[in-house]
């Protein structure tokens, strides 16, 4: 069974006091003894790396995971301005989201690059959220599964099938980033399914149906729980909402059965 997994993509928002007051409201709409959350869901918040700190204090005590937004490949060197797998263990950061759409667009990261970043986290014991997905454009062109497909097996270039459990894969076309347009759960779950076909040629049935594949792109409180009902999305990759403790915290507890 693949416990769903909701991450706040908090990207370059907020401040330390902010950052701390989002934390503490979002813990108090959670009702950390309830069992169906506990047993139903796994959640990680991702703030910009200066941040870590403060919010990794917060969150102490509780079941909420902290993750970061991006990392360079290499340990330590001369690559001013980065942060490096090293430099986030102690934090505690369980996940780190690898090859966002923004990433792509803004800095010119290549599948090349976001696969070396892909193998340090996983050298580092740091979970890695690889994301993949088309543009307005490719999808009209009826490019969208070439296009997720080169991705995909781009950043998962040498990964060997003992390392899939510690992979998370995110599906977040980039028309819906941030848009207000979603894709509905049938053209998400057309292209999860695609994406677990594909995971299952490489390394076998049992581990890709282990694997976890999110969805991202204006999720909201509204359509997260139809989203989520679909038998290949197991969990929300949430920008702009993950901002707000409200729609969060409805988001995080969407569908719970
Ligand atoms: C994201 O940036 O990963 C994202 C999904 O953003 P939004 O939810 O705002 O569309």
């Amino acid at each position: 069974m693949r416990k769903t997994l909701i991450v706040g993509n908090w990207k370059m928002n907020l401040e330390r006091l902010g950052a701390r007051s989002l934390v503490s409201a979002i813990r108090s709409k959670l009702d950390p003894q309830s069992a169906r959350l506990k047993e139903q869901r796994e959640i990680a918040v991702a703030p910009p790396f200066v941040l870590l700190y403060a919010v990794s204090q917060e969150l102490a005590g509780s079941d909420i995971l902290l993750a970061a937004q991006n990392m360079h490949f290499e340990d330590s060197g001369a690559y001013t301005g980065e942060v490096s797998p090293p430099m986030l263990k102690p934090f505690g950061v369980r996940y780190v989201i690898l090859g966002h759409s923004e990433r792509r667009q803004f800095f010119k990261e290549t599948d090349d690059l976001i696969n070396k970043k892909v193998k340090a986290a996983l050298r580092h014991r740091i979970n890695p959220i690889l994301c993949v997905g088309e543009t307005a454009d490719q999808r009209k062109e009826g490019r969208t599964l070439d296009v997720v497909m080169a991705q995909l097996e781009g950043g998962l270039e040498g990964i060997e099938a003992s390392q899939l459990s510690s992979l998370t894969i995110a599906y977040e076309p980039v028309w819906a980033i941030g848009t207000g347009v979603n894709a509905t759960p049938e053209q998400a779950q057309e292209v999860h399914g695609i994406i677990r076909n594909r995971l299952q040629a490489r390394f076998g049935t049992e581990l890709a149906q282990g694997a976890r594949i999110l969805y991202g792109g204006s999720v909201t409180p509204e359509n997260a729980a139809s989203l989520l009902a679909m038998p290949d999305i197991d969990g929300a990759l949430v920008g702009g909402a993950s901002l707000k403790a409200d729609s969060f915290a409805a988001i995080v507890m969407a569908g719970l059965g």
